[in-house]
């Protein structure tokens, strides 16, 4: 898969892009942080959130004891959609997020998270709205079953804007969701 990903010609965005931005961290991880698309750091290292908002990403991550080591990063799409929306990336279009549809499916069910993190509006929607992913999920059984916490995307957020509080109760209590489900944990009765 990765591969074929990384040579994939399936939408046009093959023809602006310099690298694919694949993934990132660690595939047997239990959280998966679902993004948007790289935007141009991303796609000149082939690596998910590696400009600012992965600087964002990773200050979020310290507050709840990870580090990208132990998460698994990956984008509704894998090549940069350049454009003016803001300058220099625009949103994937339709298009472009069903050609990729496959290739994070795959990367979902074969990491099978217990909690993913979906960023901003794209991610959500793939997840819980009209997105290929949600309407999809009973013909990929293999995906498993994750709980989604979704959230703000990281993108142009810093400590004074006023989503900051939000995000990182969103992203705690995605690490409350780990924990509760954490098969290896000891759950001792309070109980006589
Ligand atoms: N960088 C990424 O890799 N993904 C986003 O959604 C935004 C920035």
């Amino acid at each position: 898969m990765r591969a074929e990903a990384r040579s994939c010609r399936r939408c046009p965005l093959a023809d602006t892009r310099c690298k694919v931005a694949l993934d990132d961290g660690d595939p047997n991880a239990d959280l998966v942080i679902l993004g948007e698309a790289p935007g141009e750091d991303e796609n000149r290292e082939g690596r998910p959130f590696v400009g600012r908002a992965g600087h964002v990403l990773d200050t979020l991550l310290a507050e709840i004891q990870m580090t990208r080591s132990k998460v698994y990063v990956v984008n509704v799409v894998m090549c940069w959609p350049p454009g003016k929306q803001p300058p220099p990336n625009r949103q994937p279009r339709t298009d472009e997020i069903r050609a990729c549809y496959p290739y994070v499916a795959e990367q979902l069910a074969l990491v099978q998270p217990r909690v993913i993190l979906a960023l901003g509006a794209t991610a959500t929607r793939q997840l819980l709205g009209t997105g290929d992913l949600h309407s999809r999920l009973g013909e990929r059984p293999n995906i498993g079953v994750a709980t989604v916490v979704p959230t703000y995307h990281p993108s142009g957020l810093n400590r004074a804007h006023g989503r900051w509080d939000q995000i990182r109760l969103d992203f705690k209590a995605a690490a409350g969701l780990l924990r509760e489900s954490d098969p290896r944990a000891c759950h001792v009765s309070s109980g006589a």
